[in-house]
């Protein structure tokens, strides 16, 4: 999922990094600003990434509702399968790097071996199981076979990418081996409060070899899901001040039992940047002035308010 086919590896180093460095961020939108307007925080409210950037509900009556009325929903179907389906990427990733430490570069037949033992169950059974268990059969077999289909991909490229970096290393060390087939750190944990955002924030991967925060997507494409990326890069900058200027959306779709990709590379603009703040501020707004905002323009009929909302 994570990591990118050599066409859009050129575009990166060819077009997207140049294009990012002779464009430039404006100073005071770069996140090691945060002391300082417009990225100062307004209000004392702190926000999720996932808050600021959703825009499933284009009025925010979501966020009035669970954080002003306090209503919590269990997630909605699809919510959930997004969920699981994080779940069994991060664990291949992050079992292929344990099984590494673990076994050492001369015993990578049973790293192989190991990682073809994990079952989708495993990371079921581990935290999903009684959410799981509420949903029909039909949607529940239909998790289950999209899944496997997803756990069989990722231990693939993963098995293949162990190979190939053996195959060009004779003298590799197990530290190594690990940052070369792995060079991604999943659910990075990243304090937000220099700009206002949850002291717990968690990004889906940070790429370390591409200084690229890259977040994965099991639905459609929508314009709004680039301020999730441009929300970490922000905190990034904050936190380690140094520039992170790239940002990708993972769209991953499952159709005739195959699983496509498709990678949206983006610059972390000017534009997105001030987008993501605006939307933080009227946001953390929303919540200390207790602004009921209304309904949205359309609503979704699996959103998990629609009983609130009617
Ligand atoms: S039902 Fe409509 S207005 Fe209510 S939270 Fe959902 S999308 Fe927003």
């Amino acid at each position: 999922m994570f990591f990118l086919s050599s066409e859009e590896q050129k575009k990166l180093l060819r077009y997207y990094l140049p294009k990012a460095r002779m464009e430039g961020v404006a100073e005071e939108l770069r996140g090691w600003n945060w002391n300082q307007a417009p990225l100062s925080p307004v209000y004392d409210t702190t926000l999720g990434v996932y808050e600021v950037a959703g825009a499933y509900c284009d009025s925010a009556r979501d966020l009035y509702l669970r954080r002003v009325e306090k209503i919590y929903q269990p997630p909605n179907e699809a919510m959930l399968r997004g969920k699981i389906f994080h779940a069994i990427v991060a664990r291949i990733i992050v079992n292929t790097k344990k099984l590494i430490y673990l076994y050492g570069v001369s015993a990578h037949g049973k790293i192989i071996d190991e990682l073809n033992k994990i079952q989708l169950t495993d990371v079921i059974n581990e935290s999903f199981q009684k959410s799981i268990e509420a949903l029909t059969e039909k949607e529940q077999e239909e998790i289950r076979k999209k899944g496997n289909l997803l756990l069989e991909f990722e231990r693939d490229r993963i098995k293949a990418r162990l190979q190939e970096t053996l195959v060009k290393q004779p003298y590799i060390g197990e530290d190594s081996l690990a940052a070369l087939t792995v060079p991604i750190v999943v659910e990075h944990k990243l304090d937000g409060s220099f700009l206002g955002l949850s002291r717990h924030l968690s990004t889906d991967a940070f790429h370390s070899g591409e200084s690229m925060i890259v977040d994965l997507k099991f639905g459609e494409p929508r314009k709004f899901h680039r301020l999730t990326t441009t929300g970490y890069a922000l905190v990034m900058e904050a936190m380690y001040e140094y520039p992170v200027n790239v940002g990708c959306l993972v769209y991953v779709s499952f159709v005739n039992n195959r699983i496509l990709i498709h990678r949206d590379i983006h610059i972390i603009s000017d534009e997105l940047r001030q987008w993501f703040i605006e939307s933080r501020d009227e946001k953390a707004r929303l919540i200390e002035e207790e602004i009921d905002p209304g309904r949205a323009s359309a609503c979704s009929h699996t959103c998990p308010y629609k009983g609130h909302c009617q």
